[in-house]
């Protein structure tokens, strides 16, 4: 039998967005269904690794909220859940200075702490969050990414579970933003140019 090719490595075909997003958004990257699939494994990866660990998720605010929601779902096991905020204010697709709008409140120390972020670009923001975290003295921390755009990479940083591997585009939706607009698309797509107007203040 053939060995299963990893999903995340399979070539990325652009497809036609819905009709209601076409306007905006030029294509598709990565289908829902292509999502849910990658979650499913991801989901099931972790939960060996972390099998009879105190695991507690750390999700970075606000772009995990729809791959978080369906990752938690499809793990069957014991964990808590806590937030931290971080705000990147960037004028538009460039993080920047870092802003923590949001502490962490559980107790981490001597425990399995699982960083989940929409995506690792530069990896500055990571970089930095886990830094702070160590401070905290888990017994370890490992990152899990939907999207990893290792072309951008500034920090030497890189994720333990990673759902996809992109080219360098900026992508929205399925969490994702742009200028806080977006992260409703089922879907990760990417924009239409014209779509890119200069402003600033925006949240990761
Ligand atoms: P980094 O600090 O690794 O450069 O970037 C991390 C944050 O920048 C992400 O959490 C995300 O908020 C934002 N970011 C980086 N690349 C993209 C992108 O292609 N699309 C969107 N919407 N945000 C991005
Ligand atoms: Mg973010």
């Amino acid at each position: 039998m053939d060995m299963p090719v990893p999903k995340k490595n399979a070539p990325l075909r652009q497809k036609d967005p819905p009709p209601r997003w076409r306007k905006e958004v030029q294509s598709v990257l990565l289908s829902r269904e292509r999502i849910a699939s990658r979650v499913r494994s991801l989901a099931r990866q972790i939960e060996k690794d972390f099998a009879g660990r105190d695991l507690v998720i750390v999700a970075l605010l606000n772009g995990t909220v729809v791959f978080l929601a369906d990752l938690l779902r499809r793990l069957s096991m014991p964990l808590r859940l806590d937030f931290i905020g971080v705000s990147s204010y960037r004028g538009g697709t460039e993080s920047s200075d870092l802003v923590f709008t949001k502490e962490l409140r559980l107790n981490v120390t001597g425990r399995d702490v699982l960083l989940v972020d929409d995506i690792l670009d530069t990896g500055n923001t990571l970089f930095r969050v886990s830094a702070k975290l160590r401070r905290l003295r888990p017994r370890q921390i490992k990152i899990c990414v939907l999207l990893d755009k290792p072309s951008r990479r500034q920090e030497q940083i890189a994720a333990d579970y990673v759902g996809f591997i992109i080219p360098d585009h900026f992508v929205v939706g399925y969490g994702l933003d742009y200028a806080e607009q977006y992260r409703n698309l089922p879907f990760v797509g990417i924009l239409r140019p014209e779509m890119f107007a200069p402003r600033h203040g925006s949240q990761t």
